[in-house]
């Protein structure tokens, strides 16, 4: 019998949210949509599952003030007679990607008093995303109580990590508080890693670094399917840079602003999560297609900081692994971005990293120039799929 779920992701000013059915062992996508400018120019756009445009809306900005309303949006949609007549049957199940899990959480959780009330304690560990994805779980609580829901943690993936890799150079009582090296972007990790089984069989079970190029932008170590280090930590300002966030910086600095500044940590957030990265550096955006297609010099320095820090932490993670059997990228820039990749292997040649031009520009999955030697790839993620995924499974387990 065909069986439906929602898989639900809400960001800071967006809502992406899909709906899938089992289709034989896969999951099929019937429903792909995203509310953005949430606050600002408020969009919704839904597609079906073959990309055919459902709903295409400009909404009013007072109406969509916050996620709350427009999950809101977002649930009367999905509750509608057009959402069941183009997913064919009731939802079973909702699965959310939560931002954090904390320690404890390593692998996905069917949500109930108990795990809601934890999930709601690691508030404090990423304050700005974890309450943009609880408004969803809540808003289903409410509007079906009787409807499983499934919680996807971008951390779970990553809790195998030795202790060595999970530990700052910091006093103890503070790791044992929570103050660890977490990773995020572990749903599309594992998603990548199942997909390599399927499309590199000969090297998924090696060493291999996944470049999560995306708006939020991280590298991590794979052995044998497991992550075993990330560039991100204990939060997901940590690492590479990224379109609005510098990556790893010296802690010094964050001194500095608060003494020279006068800044307090709400102005230190602000400034590290939205004026810094692409954007800050070039001082003219954080989008790589604008930044690419600009003659100003800021532009050409942001591009080339921002591969030298990739080059140099895909050496970091090639020593952690002892080498590399293959190099994938993924997400918005990861599969889109042909020159930046070309860029970030030719830094890396000295791995042994080849690259096909045609293969590059034709964006194929095997993008390496020779038969021999460690494999460079392009694996487009889904997330949605991954949540969707593990929603099933939870709710088969009972
Ligand atoms: P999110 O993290 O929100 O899921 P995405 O994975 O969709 O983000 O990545 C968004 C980023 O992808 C954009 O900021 C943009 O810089 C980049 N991008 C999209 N298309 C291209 C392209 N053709 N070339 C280079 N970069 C691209």
């Amino acid at each position: 019998m065909q069986q439906n779920f929602l898989a639900v992701n809400a960001g800071s000013s967006s809502i992406k949210f899909q709906a899938f059915a089992t289709a034989g062992d896969n999951l099929a996508r019937r429903v792909s949509g995203l509310l953005d400018g949430i606050g600002s120019q408020p969009r919704l756009h839904i597609k079906d599952g073959a990309g055919a445009t459902l709903v295409d809306e400009s909404l009013a900005t007072l109406s969509v003030p916050s996620v709350e309303a427009g999950e809101a949006i977002v649930g009367d949609w999905l509750t509608g007679t057009m959402a069941a007549d183009i997913i064919g049957g009731p939802i079973a199940a909702i699965g959310h990607r939560v931002v954090h899990g904390g320690p404890d959480f390593s692998t996905a959780a069917r949500i109930d008093d108990a795990v809601l009330a934890r999930i709601t304690a690691l508030t404090h560990l990423a304050p700005l995303h974890q309450p943009k994805n609880l408004a969803p779980i809540h808003a289903w609580r409410q509007r079906r109580p009787d409807l499983p829901q499934v919680a996807c943690f971008d951390t779970a993936f990553h809790r195998g990590h030795s202790e060595l890799a999970d530990r700052f150079a910091i006093p103890d009582a503070l790791y044992r508080e929570g103050v660890r090296r977490y990773g995020f972007h572990g749903i599309s990790y594992e998603f990548i890693a199942g997909k390599l089984r399927e499309v590199a069989p000969a090297v998924a079970g090696g060493r291999v670094i996944v470049a999560h190029l995306g708006n939020g932008c991280s590298l991590c170590a794979l052995q044998d399917g497991r992550s075993v280090d990330s560039t991100m930590s204990f939060t997901a300002l940590d690492g590479i840079p990224m379109g609005t966030r510098p990556g790893a910086i010296d802690p010094g600095i964050v001194l500095y602003l608060m003494r020279e500044k006068a800044m307090d940590a709400a102005a230190i957030e602000r400034f590290l999560y939205h004026q810094c990265g692409l954007k800050g550096l070039s001082g003219i955006s954080n989008d790589v297609r604008i930044l690419e297609a600009s003659a100003d010099k800021m532009a050409r320095l942001a591009l080339d900081h921002f591969v030298y820090r990739i080059t140099k932490e895909i050496g970091a993670l090639a020593a952690v692994l002892g080498g590399i059997d293959a190099l994938v990228f993924t997400a918005g820039i990861g599969e889109n971005g042909a020159d930046l990749r070309a860029r970030i292997v030719a830094g890396s040649a000295w791995l042994g990293l080849t690259l096909d031009k045609d293969a590059n520009r034709a964006k194929k999955i095997d993008l390496s120039a020779v038969p021999q030697g460690p494999r460079v790839l392009m694996i487009p993620t889904d997330e949605e799929w991954m949540i969707a995924r593990h929603t099933k499974r939870l709710l088969d387990a009972g």
